[in-house]
């Protein structure tokens, strides 16, 4: 599957007020800067797609964008920024997980994760508690061409490999960098397939 078409659609405060139009849902979520703007621009092959609601305020939002006239691409507010208020951060954890819980159209969540970075509690816990849920979920890394040689697909080996002390059978990932538009195909050949199923 390609891109060739990605429109936005709707910003949401809630999931009441989400499209109800039942197509498919694939969504984005991950800590602040972790390159989730980026990433959906360059997998939508669209510079300033994820930007025109990323204008202070629509950032606590539920953003969907329309793709190929087919399905949903979903950009979720992050979980566990520092700089917000904790009551601004609790509000938007339970809106984020009445989201995942609730949303019947969800049909896969990827959870972005730096490449650069060593597992965090934050990370672990959100990804265990998908798991709890049993939501469909897998796991991308983000910047890929920050590492050299080998060391990105070992960095996300050994990130995947520190799971296996309590998951029997990890969750798909994939290696991307926006910068270099490398996993494009990888990540769109997998939405491609559940599409299909
Ligand atoms: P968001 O806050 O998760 O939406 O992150 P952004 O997409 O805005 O990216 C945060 C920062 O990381 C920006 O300075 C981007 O230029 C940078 N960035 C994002 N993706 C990549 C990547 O694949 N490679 C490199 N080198 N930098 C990236």
């Amino acid at each position: 599957m390609d891109i060739v078409n990605s429109q936005f659609v709707i910003s949401a405060p809630n999931v009441n007020m989400c499209p109800s139009d039942n197509k498919p849902e694939f969504a984005f979520i991950g800590r602040s800067n972790v390159g989730k703007s980026s990433l959906i621009n360059m997998l939508c092959n669209h510079k300033g797609l994820a930007k025109t609601s990323a204008t202070p305020g629509k950032t606590l939002l539920v953003n969907h964008f329309i793709i190929n006239k087919e399905w949903y691409l979903v950009d979720l507010p992050g979980y566990g920024y520092a700089k917000r208020s904790k009551k601004v951060q609790e509000q938007l954890d339970r809106m984020i997980r009445t989201y995942i819980l609730q949303r019947e159209q969800l049909v896969n969540l990827f959870v972005l994760i730096d490449i650069r970075h060593d597992p965090q509690k934050i990370d672990r816990e959100f990804i265990d508690w998908l798991g709890l849920s049993q939501i469909p979920f897998s796991i991308i890394f983000t910047k890929a061409d920050k590492l050299s040689g080998g060391r990105a697909r070992a960095n996300a080996k050994a990130w995947i490999d520190s799971l296996l002390d309590t998951w029997e059978t990890p969750p798909p990932y994939f290696v991307t960098s926006s910068e270099a538009k490398t996993g494009r195909q990888e990540v769109l050949d997998y939405i491609d397939d559940i599409l299909k199923k």
